[in-house]
């Protein structure tokens, strides 16, 4: 199954035509259907396609997850990008949070943040990932019973301003992750069926067309069921809890020379058999773009 927001509405996707999600006889908050997953799953299923009656602007998705409680990220979860940062591969998953304030759709302009010296002062990096979407509440639960707590998958786009990120001894990587537009996700949330091997997918990210990420999920160190077995050992996960679950190598900072995000950039995230985001970046002050399809 996919899921979109379209107009603030969930609809089902299926091929390239969507329906209303009120063809379920379930309301059109998608908060609500998190809560109601396996009951939306299974009337889902259910749909014949002549309810399947909307044509897709894929210009017009929105954050499938808008307002999720808790939003965890792992940092070093790909042994290449943790060789790449200078780190031995971690024993336990380094968890931060992205604040949810940060969350947006998939396709948008991204206004980079200013130092305290003005645009020169910040370090805006790119980080491709996939993002697990919390289907069940899952406390203390072990990585055999993990899948059963997962609504989905989305692409994500851990965007990190390194120069807050590294501020401070220990750093904080929270905040230099939480700038307003620094938490793309989309373009749908698909379910784990949907995908030949949810555990090994293709993640690539292009800069202004040019492949600079590119690995396999299945290289992380720390793999999905792990990830909810060991933070839910600590922490209830609630529907609609988004993980962040770390970037392969090729992130801007370990380049040869360091590579920042700046105005008129494009930056592209694709994860097999999910989709892709896209984001433009403009400075403070610059006229928005006014493209339809662009936010
Ligand atoms: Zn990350």
């Amino acid at each position: 199954m996919r899921l979109g927001v379209q107009d603030g509405r969930a609809v089902l996707v299926r091929d390239d035509r969507a329906a209303d999600v009120a063809a379920t006889g379930l309301p059109g908050d998608p908060a609500v259907l998190l809560e109601r997953w396996p009951e939306l799953r299974e009337r889902a299923d259910g749909l014949p396609d002549d309810v399947f009656d909307l044509p897709i602007d894929h210009g017009a998705w929105q954050a499938p997850v808008p307002n999720p409680r808790q939003v965890f990220a792992v940092a070093l979860n790909y042994p290449p990008h943790a060789a790449e940062a200078g780190f031995e591969p971690p024993a336990d998953p380094l968890v931060f949070t992205k604040f949810p304030t940060c969350l947006t759709g998939p396709r948008t302009t991204v206004t980079l943040p200013e130092g305290p010296g003005g645009p020169t002062g910040v370090k805006v990096d790119w980080e491709a990932e996939l993002v697990v979407v919390i289907g069940r509440r899952a406390h203390r639960v072990p990585e055999d019973r993990a899948w059963e707590h997962v609504a989905g998958f989305m692409v994500g786009q851990d965007l990190s301003e390194r120069v807050t990120q590294s501020r401070g001894t220990p750093a904080q990587f929270s905040l230099g992750k939480s700038f307003p537009g620094f938490g793309p996700t989309g373009p749908v949330l698909v379910t784990p069926d949907e995908l030949a091997d949810p555990d090994d997918l293709e993640i690539t990210c292009l800069l202004n067309g040019e492949v600079v990420q590119h690995d396999r999920t299945g290289s992380m160190i720390f793999p999905v069921p792990d990830l909810i077995a060991r933070i839910s050992a600590v922490v209830p996960l609630l529907p609609g809890d988004l993980i962040f679950t770390g970037t392969p190598a090729g992130v801007g900072n370990r380049r040869t020379p360091p590579r920042y995000l700046g105005a008129g950039d494009e930056l592209v995230t694709r994860v097999q058999g999910i989709g892709e985001l896209r984001q433009r970046f403009r400075s403070k002050g610059a006229p928005t773009a006014a493209r339809p399809g662009w936010r």
